[in-house]
């Protein structure tokens, strides 16, 4: 029987999963919902954060990001995943930075890189699956791609226009029936937590950005905007064993790792979540706890 409930998320790399929306997933498959997570590329381009792994070559740090991620989604519990178009369909494009030291596109970047992929391609692979699996609410980046990353930025675009392309009778019959997705959120970081646990980070000697003055910039979306919170606290040992599964792009012992874990551990912190498109929240909800709330998700066939 397929659940009420359903879930779609898409991430650009192996990593992004379990950094920005582990407590969700896990939290959302913990209570029987449908849980689907399309990831657009195998993450070639990753910067190493270890020397032991530091020889691998773009095609090997994809393979080896295949079987972080599989790790990772055994922890968090998730099955049902997918890459954009099949396995190493679209390239890492690789990511550089501006003389502000804001994310920006590289000059130079591989045939396949994502950057690059034709837009309309790209999303009908993701209508088959909106059609497939029929989400009410689908989870990506917001137009900046959170950050700047070229493939956090190209994720949103895809997954915006695949919901509306999926929704459209006209469109591509042969993928499906037409899915209208409730709601699209964005994820993004609670600017809030972020600005308090970075101030908790100093007290303790750890500064994640030495070269950057963060106390006049923004750790994320106006607290303003937000929506929905999904509380990490329930799952911080999931959130932690998933993200640890990432030995090649992750080091705990890191100034950046150590106050992403003491963000995590404060009460309240969680993943944040900013309306892209469809139903509002009822507004005495706002932020909702709950990501589906005020979606009629009663019975498939009553949907269909
Ligand atoms: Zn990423």
């Amino acid at each position: 029987m397929i659940p009420d409930r359903r879930l779609l998320l898409v991430h650009a790399h192996p990593d992004d999963e379990s950094s920005q929306s582990a407590a969700t997933m896990a939290r959302y498959l913990a209570e029987g919902a449908q849980v689907t997570l399309v990831t657009c590329t195998l993450g070639e381009l990753g910067e190493i954060l270890v020397p032991e792994l530091a020889h691998l070559t773009p095609p090997e740090l994809g393979q080896h990001r295949i079987g972080e991620i599989e790790e990772a989604l055994g922890i968090i519990g998730l099955t049902d995943h997918l890459f954009l178009g099949g396995v190493g369909r679209y390239h890492d494009s690789g990511m550089t930075r501006d003389e502000a030291g804001e994310a920006a596109v590289p000059d130079v970047m591989p045939a396949n890189a994502f950057w690059r992929a034709d837009l309309l391609e790209a999303a009908d692979h993701l209508v088959a699956v909106i059609r497939d699996r029929r989400p009410q609410v689908l989870i990506t980046y917001d137009p900046h791609g959170n950050y700047g990353h070229p493939d956090h930025i190209q994720a949103h675009r895809v997954a915006m226009y695949a919901a509306l392309l999926a929704a459209s009778p006209s469109h591509r019959p042969d993928l499906g029936e037409p899915w209208q997705v409730a709601r699209v959120l964005w994820n993004g970081h609670n600017a809030e937590m972020w600005k308090k646990g970075f101030e908790l980070a100093r007290e303790q000697g750890i500064d994640p950005w030495p070269d950057r003055d963060r106390d006049s910039e923004s750790f994320g979306p106006d607290p303003s905007t937000v929506v929905a919170v999904i509380e990490t606290g329930p799952w911080l040992d999931v959130c932690r064993r998933a993200l640890a599964s990432y030995r090649s792009q992750v080091d705990p012992d890191l100034p950046f790792w150590r106050f992403y874990q003491i963000v995590q551990e404060i009460p309240g912190a969680g993943e944040a979540y900013v309306l892209g498109h469809g139903q509002p929240f009822p507004k005495s909800a706002t932020p909702a706890s709950d990501l589906f709330e005020g979606i009629e998700t009663g019975g498939v066939s009553a949907l269909a």
